[in-house]
Parts: C-alpha cells; structure tokens; sequence
C-alpha cells in the first residue's frame, strides 16, 4: 500500500459535494507519469491500475451505523478507490488505532507483498503491529482469492499481484543484463506505472535504489508522504506532514 500525502485541502470554502474532490486527488495522490506523460491512476488500496471505475473514497463512512455524515464532504476523509475495494470496506467502523491508512502511515513499511501473490504484515513488525497490519488487510480485502466470488474476475486482485510479480522479475533480469543501460531504466519505470503494484515493484528492484527512486518520483503524493529517504529506504513513523488524526502511527 503505497503511502500518500494530499497535502491542505485544495479548497479553503470546502467541497459542496465530495464528487468535486475526485480530479484533485487525482491531481494530488492518483496519477502516474513519466517525463510529464500521465500512464495510469491507481486505487489508494490495492494499487491496482483503475482505467474506469475509481472512485473518492470515504474513510470513514458516508452512510450505516458508523456514519460520520459530517465528513461526507471533507478533504481529510477521502482517498482513491477501485469498486471492490471500496465495497469490500463499506460501512465497517473505521477506528484509526486500530487499522493503517496510506494518507496517515507508512503503509509500505507496514506489509510485505509475497511471491505467491499474497500480502501480509511485515514480519520484522511487533505483534501490536502485526495485529493492525492484519486488521487493514481484512478490511479492504486484499487476499480475497477468486475462489470468494467466481462471478466477478476482477475481485481477483491476487491472480492480477502474481502476474506483476513475474513481470517485475523479468525487468530485473534485464536490468541485470545492462546496469547501466538508461533504456531499460526508462521502460522498466513505464512497466510498473503500466502494471501498477508499486509495491511488488519496490520489492523486487529493492537492491536498485536508483530504480526504487524514479518509481516513488513517477506517482504523485509518493515522495511527499515523507516515508522514503534519499536511498527510498522506508522512513517511518509517516511524519503525518498533514497533521491527520492518530497519523504516524507506523
Ligand atoms: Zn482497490
């Protein structure tokens, strides 16, 4: 889950319908690009590409039991959502000690994408940890297997992780046949904008800082969140640059 600043809401007299925040967070935390090229915009969750259908995002939910109505219109409350993330979460109670978001902590540090399509809670991370990491992955739903619901293929954000992985190895090979060579550098950046994932990306260049640099400066929001430093190793706990409630908790 890559981390992301939004930075102040973009509109000091507030959003009259949360629909009107959809193109500056797009603006803001959404959109992938290479030398001034948009190449997709991704969901703040799964990091899937999202050609149609992502949506703003309440954090804490907009209707049902757990409503906060009164932030229905408010910048602090919105990401970017595909649709199976976002009804998979629903109206569930979002309490913020209890679970990590990407605007608030340093969610790449908080989960390892494994090679077998899966992610889980970090393992250097302590059980308190562990715990809250696992907390979010259940929300959102990021191991349903296709297998939960065989009508909708698009559920399968799994099968999708296993395929970018073995994409992701393939550029490291070439990568590895010409360290030097800016071509592959350039095509592997556009590969993992193309494919999305950035955190399989991450994971599979780890020993190539440079290339971890040109993915975390090629989506927007990613350097400002604060969690990368010079050589894009994880920083944590997220600064919580935008002062948001029980941010920097990893
Ligand atoms: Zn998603």
């Amino acid at each position: 889950m890559r981390p992301v600043s939004k930075g102040d809401t973009p509109l000091v007299a507030g959003f009259a319908n949360y629909r009107e925040s959809f193109d500056y967070l797009l603006d803001r935390i959404g959109i992938g690009e290479y030398q001034q090229i948009p190449l997709a915009q991704y969901c703040s969750y799964c990091e899937r590409v999202m050609h149609t259908n992502l949506a703003v995002e309440h954090i804490e939910p907009k209707k049902g039991l757990y409503a906060k109505p009164l932030l229905k219109n408010t910048w602090s409350n919105f990401l970017l959502a595909c649709v199976n993330c976002n009804s998979k979460k629903g109206s569930k109670r979002i309490q913020f000690n209890e679970l990590y978001f990407p605007d608030r902590d340093n969610t790449f540090y908080a989960f390892e994408y494994s090679h077998t399509g899966t992610v889980n809670p970090r393992p250097s991370l302590n059980q308190a940890q562990k715990d809250i990491a696992q907390n979010t992955i259940d929300l959102v739903g990021l191991n349903d297997s296709i297998y939960a619901d065989l009508t909708e293929v698009a559920k399968d954000r799994r099968t999708q992780r296993l395929n970018v992985y073995a994409l992701a190895l393939n550029s490291l090979e070439d990568l590895k046949s010409a360290p030097q060579n800016q071509a592959i550098h350039n095509l592997i950046v556009k590969g993992m904008l193309t494919s999305g994932y950035f955190s399989i990306w991450m994971k599979v260049f780890q020993g190539y800082p440079n290339i971890k640099n040109m993915f975390i400066d090629s989506i927007r929001g990613t350097r400002q969140s604060g969690c990368f430093d010079n050589n894009a190793n994880p920083i944590f706990p997220h600064p919580n640059n935008d002062n948001l409630q029980l941010g920097g908790k990893i």
